[in-house]
């Protein structure tokens, strides 16, 4: 982990993709100091190896060095999480919350059957995200099994002790959860994004959420039912602020750590009633 108060002038930045023939199973993303490299590789890739439940899992570890002058430092988003009764209700809940962002109804309802459908070709998972324009609702992004993956973001040492027991304390401590925190930290501040939509491609995990850069990171209990594989990320960008190329280019290159920790609200219990 890198600790903001001794940084050194070159950070390492451990990227981690496991796959099943052409089928993305997980990832993994760290900024790390150079003595830190060995056991981040040792780990993500363990990690890899442990969570496919398939015997002929492919993985792919990259270490690249980055200039820390490049980093930017930013605040992670404020976490406020929903409990709703069924997905069914989820998905209710995460086309308002997308149409309070500023996404219009109909691509908010549409983004939603695009995951529930697997938004890669043949209805399989991407490795990255759906990029969609919010004026239009085209998809933008050029490779439809890649997609745009955000990479290069990690939190420093002291924001994730402090970012961590923020989370504990509201019953939100899986491991996913600080991930998707830092994911959407990083696709919010980039240029041009209004909102975003997940869920995972965890049969285990139905939590998803939609983040928006006014409203943070809005964490919903279900969003799918347990035991389906298929999940995604739409990034809604709006092309009269910035090209698509720059919203891109953020995403995949510019290194950010966050070192200060969103703020995480007590849970709202969501009836449809609601809105
Ligand atoms: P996960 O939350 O890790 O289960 O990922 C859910 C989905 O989000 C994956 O199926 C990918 O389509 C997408 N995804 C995962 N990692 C990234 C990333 N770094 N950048 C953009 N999209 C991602």
């Amino acid at each position: 982990m890198v600790a903001s108060s001794t940084m050194e002038s070159v950070v390492y930045s451990v990227r981690m993709r496991a796959a099943d023939d052409q089928q993305h199973l997980s990832g993994a993303e760290r900024l790390v100091d150079k003595a830190e490299v060995e056991e981040t590789v040792s780990a993500l890739t363990l990690r890899a190896l442990r969570a496919a439940d398939v015997s002929d899992v492919e993985i792919h570890c990259s270490v690249e060095k980055i200039n820390s002058d490049a980093i930017q430092f930013m605040t992670l988003p404020n976490v406020q999480p929903y409990q709703v009764a069924s997905y069914e209700e989820g998905r209710d809940l995460a086309e308002s919350l997308l149409e309070v962002a500023g996404v219009p109804k109909q691509f908010a309802r549409d983004s939603l059957k695009t995951l529930d459908a697997g938004p890669g070709p043949g209805g399989q998972v991407m490795r990255g995200a759906v990029v969609v324009d919010v004026c239009t609702g085209e998809r933008l992004e050029d490779d439809p099994a890649r997609g745009v993956r955000a990479t290069r973001m990690d939190l420093t040492a002291e924001c994730r002790v402090t970012q961590e027991a923020l989370l504990l304390k509201a019953d939100l401590g899986h491991r996913r959860v600080i991930e998707a925190l830092t994911l959407s930290g990083k696709v919010l501040s980039a240029p041009g994004v209004v909102a975003e939509l997940c869920w995972s491609d965890d049969s285990a995990y139905t939590a998803g959420y939609v983040a928006s850069p006014s409203n943070g990171y809005q964490r919903i209990s279900d969003l799918k039912a347990s035991g389906n594989p298929i999940g995604g990320r739409v990034i809604f960008v709006d092309l009269s602020i910035t090209g698509v190329v720059e919203t891109v280019d953020f995403l995949e290159n510019q290194p950010i750590l966050f070192n200060q920790p969103g703020e995480v609200f007590s849970c709202v219990k969501w009836s449809p009633d609601h809105v």
